[in-house]
């Protein structure tokens, strides 16, 4: 008898329907799996015949053959163990009950039984909604915050026996997932612990608020670490899918989450290898670029990273994810993030320090700036040189909170929102459509042309200030972009020369 069960397969954090039809006969001797399974799935047969050997199957005298459809993907995990094991009992009549098609199987399965979690389990639990199940078995991980799917019933097993009594109509003891999603959030770092540096706190909120890209150039220990690190701290925090998305992202990575309510921070080090940032591999896995989706990637020493890393940055910032291209299949992450750029202004450190003397040659301080393509350069909308902030002198009376500033970004990133009819901030607008709905008159408009005339501003340079200009009215509250914004988004963009 032929029988047929429905999984989970994975393509990076996509999850698509993948048929398990087994044949099981009662002449010859042999198991085969067909339908272009990697590694792992070849050795389910070892597993799936020990693990029936212990439940009081043994397979002797049978030809099993499973098929994995759709046969030209190629399918990779353990977690097929559990329909191959469903499939094989259903075939040999040992299930009685019929399977609706509407019912998902994933699990590894151990020697004894026992059904374990596997790397990527959250994403193929979260694809099941759009595949169209309606009830999921799947392995129970105590680690897990509590999932609720809607639509679709999530059945957690810790055994093949709870499987079949499940299905056999009988009780198995629920398991739940306890710990809670929290609406509370907590941040290591807050804007009020920044002494000094308002030009630069007032530049990340009109990045938090429009999702602008922010370039830092500054000596050593100026504080552009204490900044971008607290910068997650005035994004807005994550929605329920958006925080499920993410712990999906960092258990398909094999990594602990940390805080799990608000964006991510990532910070490579400019020495980890390009597959460690952008992802990939044998086995292909999110890199850092993907762990900061939603969030925030910091680079810091922008100039030290490889040009290869830098150049296979721009796919992502442009569309918001990459693909990463394997032997017969294409692997897709999201990789939406707002990328901090930091460097020093020179190799020494101290070029324009009013305490320091640079020791570099004008030579080195142009090849030490080279080495960020222009390219890339392009996609930083703001541009900001700090320096050292002497603690003694400051005079700030009051300083903000993050929370304070948050509010101000909620209420910016709402009035874009609503302008471009769905959750698209300033930042990633085209040309046209900033001039269409923008809100720019052509008193604006002409202003910045005039000024791009005095400045030789290219039409990249343009389209910076016309998303940045946007922004600080989002921020102010204004329907129509102020001469006053405009000209707060032409120093932003660190394209201003003197003339
Ligand atoms: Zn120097």
């Amino acid at each position: 008898m032929i029988t047929k069960i429905m999984s989970i397969g994975l393509k990076g954090l996509e999850g698509y329907c993948v048929q398990v039809e087994v044949q099981a006969v009662d002449m010859g001797e042999g198991f085969t799996i067909v339908g272009l399974p990697d590694a792992s799935i070849k050795e389910s047969k070892e597993r799936v015949k020990a693990t029936l050997y212990s439940q009081g199957c043994p397979l002797i005298g049978k030809r099993i053959v499973v098929n994995l459809s759709p046969s030209e993907q190629k399918k990779n995990g353990p977690l097929f163990d559990l329909p191959i094991a469903i499939g094989i009992l259903k075939s040999l009549r040992m299930i009685g009950e019929s399977i609706p098609n509407s019912t998902g199987f994933i699990g590894a399965l151990s020697l004894d039984g026992s059904i374990l979690p596997f790397e990527g389990m959250l994403a193929a639990a979260l694809a099941a909604k759009k595949i169209g199940f309606n009830r999921l078995y799947m392995p129970f991980n105590p680690d897990l915050p509590e999932i609720i799917i809607n639509e679709v019933e999530i059945i957690f097993v810790s055994s093949l026996r709870d499987v079949l009594q499940h299905l056999s109509g009988k009780t198995v003891p629920e398991l739940y997932l306890a710990k809670k999603l929290t609406e509370e959030i907590y941040y290591e770092k807050d804007f009020q612990q920044i002494i000094g540096h308002s030009v630069a706190k007032r530049a990340l909120e009109i990045a938090a608020a429009g999702e602008h890209h922010v370039f830092m150039i500054g000596p050593p220990g100026c504080g552009k670490s204490m900044l971008a690190e607290a910068f997650p701290s005035i994004l807005p925090p994550l929605s329920y899918e958006e925080k499920l998305e993410k712990i999906s992202l960092y258990q398909l990575a094999g990594m602990d989450y940390e805080v799990i309510h608000q964006p991510p921070f990532r910070a490579p080090h400019h020495s980890a290898s390009t597959i460690s940032i952008i992802g990939g591999g044998q086995h292909p896995k999110p890199g850092e670029i993907s762990l900061a989706h939603r969030g925030v990637l910091f680079l810091d020493e922008m100039a030290e990273f490889s040009k290869k890393t830098l150049d296979m940055l721009r796919q992502p910032i442009e569309t918001g994810k990459i693909t990463i291209s394997r032997v017969r299949s294409i692997v897709t992450y999201p990789s939406s993030f707002l990328l901090i750029g930091a460097m020093n202004p020179c190799p020494c450190g101290y070029l324009g320090s009013e305490s320091y003397y640079c020791t570099c040659t004008r030579r080195q301080i142009q090849s030490y700036k080279n080495r960020i393509s222009g390219p890339i350069r392009d996609r930083f909308d703001i541009s900001l040189i700090l320096q050292r902030v002497n603690l003694v002198n400051s005079d700030e009376l009051q300083k903000e909170s993050s929370a304070e500033i948050r509010q101000r970004v909620d209420k910016a990133r709402d009035f874009q929102y609503k302008r471009y009819g769905y959750e698209m901030c300033n930042g990633k607008a085209t040309y046209e459509l900033l001039l269409n709905k923008g809100g720019f008159q052509d008193n604006v408009i002409s202003l910045l042309q005039k000024t791009a005339m005095q400045q030789n501003w290219s039409n990249r340079v343009q389209l910076k200030i016309l998303r940045l200009a946007r922004t600080i009215s989002d921020l102010d509250g204004e329907v129509y972009v102020t001469d006053d914004a405009l000209r707060e988004a032409m120093l932003l963009c660190g394209e201003q020369k003197s003339v």
